[in-house]
């Protein structure tokens, strides 16, 4: 067995409470507490490639006693399992302190020069609990499970899940708040990144003046994650203004480019709230998150956020800007300059359009980008909210264009959720778009086949479409656990025809347009 590491919590303050209730911690980075063991806890599922790079892997899959430490019934050697404080603004509003109400952390495997983070989501309450009970339910658990696998495999920076065990313990959740309170069985996910440290890691000490604990947690954050920008490791201590402005230059770009690819694959996370923001800028905290089935620049899964709709798809963004805007605010302290922080944050819409436009440009298989281009790109996300449009199936089949606009209909037509309701004006607009495609496609220097293969790698062929998964849950809830695998196999290769599965590559059924857990979801879980 190997043993864990402890980077956190040996280089930053610790709460010297140990106590685990909830409360409101001053002057430290993190809490000391432990799992809760389950009653019967069991292995649902687990992704072999990431036992693989974390060196656990053996012919017979996760062994008796990794799933112990996974389910929280075992403490791994050298392990000492703790809660990290944070804070954060919550749907903009600022929040206060937050933490890792139901996330404990394990400690880090180092393989190969590479350090890995483990955490376990639902593992019992902590410090940071709050109103609630730290457990999650079987449902969110698949869901971020499945999920953070898929986003890899999509190229989506993202956190990854081990493993998928069950508790044996059922816990209560009102998954709408409207007063119904159901028993629900409960999970645990094992997460793992390079760190889990969030932009709200930071704001928490600058909010309460910790300005020695900001420092630390920057220089431990730059030192361990970002060495790079050190120019003589050997001055590792004397972290330099130049250093945190490079490092927050990263952290925009980073963010940045996840965001684009979220837009590539029409992920909308749901709750991009500064404490669900990595700073490693991974995709982080699969709550109600959903993947856009028709492309509708304004749909949210998240029915907390049904009114302001704040987490948009097409807001993503710029609530990520905003969320930068307040990582800058946090960390000014150790700068005390605002001028070289506004002209990174300026440049962020700036770069975020050049990569957004570069993505656009491998969808549509365009080699270089033209000025032009620009309006071939809005034009065509317009055609794709004019009507109900799947938005994979379209970009997919567009691959199979051969510029000949009577091919067009035949092309689309399993895109759409209403084939028999197209009006004459959106056929208009339609062939319109289709032919400026046409005549763009012949002054690109990509020939048909490599223009086809940039789209084949850029367009999906199977995401994880919100009632996919909900297939997978009711399943799961019947004991059944076999589509988790399934979805996982299939979403490890979404580029791939696999045309076994074409099954899964189809629409959003009707019965799933209204339903709960395929088109709302809440943060409840
Ligand atoms: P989220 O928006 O889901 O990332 O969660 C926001 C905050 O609420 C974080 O501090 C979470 O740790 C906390 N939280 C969410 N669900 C629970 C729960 N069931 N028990 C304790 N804390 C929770
Ligand atoms: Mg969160």
């Amino acid at each position: 067995m190997p043993k864990l590491a402890n980077l956190f919590t040996e280089s930053l303050v610790a709460d010297p409470e140990v106590g685990n209730f909830t409360r409101q911690v001053a002057d430290a980075s993190y809490s000391f507490c432990q799992p809760v063991k389950p009653s019967a806890a069991e292995l649902a599922s687990y992704s072999p490639e990431i036992a693989q790079l974390l060196n656990i892997n053996s012919s017979n899959g996760l062994s008796k006693e990794w799933q112990a430490i996974l389910s929280g019934s075992h403490i791994a050697d050298g392990s000492k399992p703790f809660a990290m404080r944070y804070a954060g603004h919550q749907f903009g509003n600022w929040a206060g302190q937050l933490g890792d109400g139901r996330a404990i952390n394990l400690g880090n495997l180092e393989i190969n020069n590479q350090s890995f983070e483990l955490q376990l989501k639902g593992a019992g309450p902590t410090p940071y609990s709050r109103q609630g009970d730290g457990y999650a339910v079987l449902r969110s658990s698949i869901r971020e499970f499945l999920c953070s696998e898929a986003m890899h495999h999509l190229g989506v920076p993202t956190t990854r899940a081990l493993s998928l065990m069950t508790t044996g313990d059922m816990i209560t959740r009102d998954m709408f708040y409207d007063g119904h309170p159901e028993q629900e069985p409960g999970a645990i996910v094992c997460r793992v990144a390079p760190s889990f440290i969030r932009f709200g890691n930071f704001q928490i000490h600058a909010a309460y003046q910790e300005l020695d604990l900001l420092k630390q947690l920057a220089d431990f954050t730059i030192n361990n994650y970002f060495p790079h920008l050190i120019e003589k490791p050997a001055n590792q201590k004397n972290i330099t203004k130049e250093i945190y402005i490079a490092w927050f230059e990263q952290i925009c770009r980073d963010t940045a480019d996840m965001i684009v690819h979220w837009q590539r694959v029409g992920f909308v996370h749901g709750v991009m709230n500064t404490d669900n923001m990595s700073i490693h800028g991974l995709t982080i905290d699969y709550g109600p998150y959903g993947f856009l089935d028709n492309f509708d620049p304004d749909w949210t899964p998240n029915t907390t956020d049904a009114q302001g709709k704040r987490y948009r798809y097409a807001n993503q963004p710029y609530v990520a800007h905003w969320n930068l805007v307040k990582l800058a605010e946090a960390i000014y302290p150790l700068i005390e300059e605002s001028e070289p922080l506004e002209a990174i944050l300026n440049d962020f819409p700036v770069y975020y359009e050049r990569q957004w436009q570069r993505m656009m440009a491998n969808k549509l298989g365009l080699a270089d980008i033209e000025v032009s281009d620009k309006k071939l790109f809005q034009d065509l996300e317009q055609l794709l909210a004019a009507v109900e449009t799947d938005m994979a199936i379209f970009y997919r089949e567009l691959a199979k264009f051969d510029g000949q606009l009577n091919s067009v209909s035949q092309l689309c037509a399993d895109a759409y959720y209403q084939p028999n309701a197209l009006s004459n004006d959106y056929i208009q607009m339609r062939n319109q778009w289709f032919l400026a495609y046409a005549e763009r496609l012949q002054r690109n220097s990509f020939d048909s086949q490599q223009r086809i293969a940039l789209m084949n790698s850029t367009n999906p062929k199977y995401i994880l479409r919100n009632y996919l998964s909900q297939v997978a849950i009711d399943k799961a809830h019947q004991g059944d656990y076999s589509e988790i695998d399934k979805l996982l196999n299939i979403m490890r290769k979404p580029y791939a025809e696999q045309p076994e599965y074409q099954d899964y590559y189809s629409k959003r059924p009707d019965w799933a347009r209204h339903k709960a857990g395929c088109s709302m979801l809440s943060c409840s879980s």
